[in-house]
């Protein structure tokens, strides 16, 4: 007969290595990939401070339907017209939409 504390010392073991397994290979992944943007930016590929495209904030273009980007009642920025809520202070963009 296995007592429970056994049992649970196995489970927990066992847990605990899956674990270290997913999080090592998540640490070796985030080393390699700065490794190679180190080296990209030893070679001059990429740019200390370049601004990433995900993040650009530049107000958006009128769509290829050409519909105008609509301003918001709040805060008055400029949104993309297909945009429900606006992108600086989340407020819905007006009735209707
Ligand atoms: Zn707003």
């Amino acid at each position: 007969m296995v007592d429970a504390g056994t049992v649970y010392l196995v489970a927990t073991g066992a847990l605990l290595l899956v674990a270290l397994g997913v999080g090592l290979r998540a640490l070796v992944d985030i080393f390699r990939e700065a490794r190679e943007r180190s080296r990209k930016r030893r070679d001059g590929d990429l740019d200390r401070y370049a601004p990433d495209p995900l993040y650009d904030r530049d107000p958006p273009a009128p769509n290829a339907d050409g519909e105008a980007p609509s301003t918001c009642p709040q805060c008055g920025a400029e949104n993309a017209s297909e945009f429900t809520y606006c992108r600086e202070c989340a407020a819905p963009l007006g009735p209707g939409r």
